[in-house]
């Protein structure tokens, strides 16, 4: 299973085809979004695009990976949430901005209402919806993000970064340290650092019950819970990025939390239990506020 790539030129350039290619199948643009509660905190998924990823994005036996998707391509989506408590409307990624206005009124939001955007880390598919016609989406929001994460966003994407940066209004600096309260009491941060530097998960725990928003802590439920030493091509550092997934998935397995995944199909909800050296994922029933 645990392979040493070396990246070459050549193996970058397939990473970023691959990225290029992993989003480009829609569905018919079906408005999608679902809620459920965990104690007083309530957690929205909205479904910024559905799309389909290719087994050739992932690594480990070829001959496993062809079993366990059957031959097919696997079931991905692009999803963004919602957190609200209170007075407090926060946005967790705003997907390539496909969907995502839509399906934030069909919840029964508008865009001037969500106070906080919170990144769980840069990639397009998390930062495109940032802005529309090049002014921000979410006009009262402030942008929250990890410092590591927005360095990493500069050196990848100097313009978009400092462009999104200029448009939103005040920009904070995200503790990873599993205890400071991020907005809400409620609500707190975990680093795993692998997929990108600065990754970020956040943990909800309200009434005895929590949730962990997961961001790309996974990129296939068909092949990452069984095998979570498989690693996407969008993680930049493997072995940091299946130490992290191992950690949080036993986190969530060890106290029954929630889990809410940004690539997870909707309704991108579950709950996870250990299963000899992996995990087994049973999607979660919602509670509707
Ligand atoms: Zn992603």
């Amino acid at each position: 299973m645990k392979k040493i790539f070396v990246l070459t030129a050549l193996y970058a350039m397939v990473i970023l085809m691959s990225l290029q290619s992993a989003y480009a199948q829609t569905d018919s643009g079906q408005k999608q979004f679902a809620k459920t509660k965990v104690g007083e905190v309530e957690i929205i998924t909205l479904v910024d695009n559905s799309s389909e990823f290719d087994i050739s994005i992932f690594d480990g036996d070829k001959t496993l990976r062809e079993q366990l998707s059957s031959g097919k391509k696997l079931p991905a989506s692009i999803n963004a949430f919602l957190v609200k408590k209170g007075d407090s409307l926060i946005l967790v990624d705003t997907g390539i901005g496909k969907q995502l206005l839509e399906n934030i009124k069909a919840a029964g939001f508008q865009p001037e209402q969500i106070n906080a955007i919170i990144l769980t880390h840069t990639h397009g598919d998390h930062t495109g919806g940032l802005l529309q016609n090049s002014q921000a989406a979410f006009p009262n929001a402030t942008l929250w993000l990890s410092q590591k994460e927005l360095a990493y966003w500069q050196s990848q994407n100097l313009r978009y970064a400092d462009l999104c940066k200029k448009m939103y209004n005040g920009l904070k600096f995200i503790v990873q340290d599993e205890k400071t309260p991020l907005i809400i009491p409620e609500m707190t941060a975990i680093a795993i650092e692998g997929h990108t530097p600065g990754h970020t998960a956040l943990l909800i725990r309200s009434q005895n019950e929590g949730a962990i928003l997961i961001g790309d802590l996974l990129h296939s439920v068909t092949l990452q819970f069984a095998y979570p030493d498989i690693c996407a091509n969008f993680d930049a550092d493997k072995p940091k990025a299946i130490a992290a997934r191992k950690k949080l998935l036993k986190l969530a397995a060890d106290e029954k939390l929630l889990i809410a995944g940004a690539h997870i199909p909707f309704p991108a909800f579950g709950k996870v239990k250990i299963q000899g050296d992996g995990f087994q994922f049973a999607p979660a029933p919602l509670k509707n506020p």
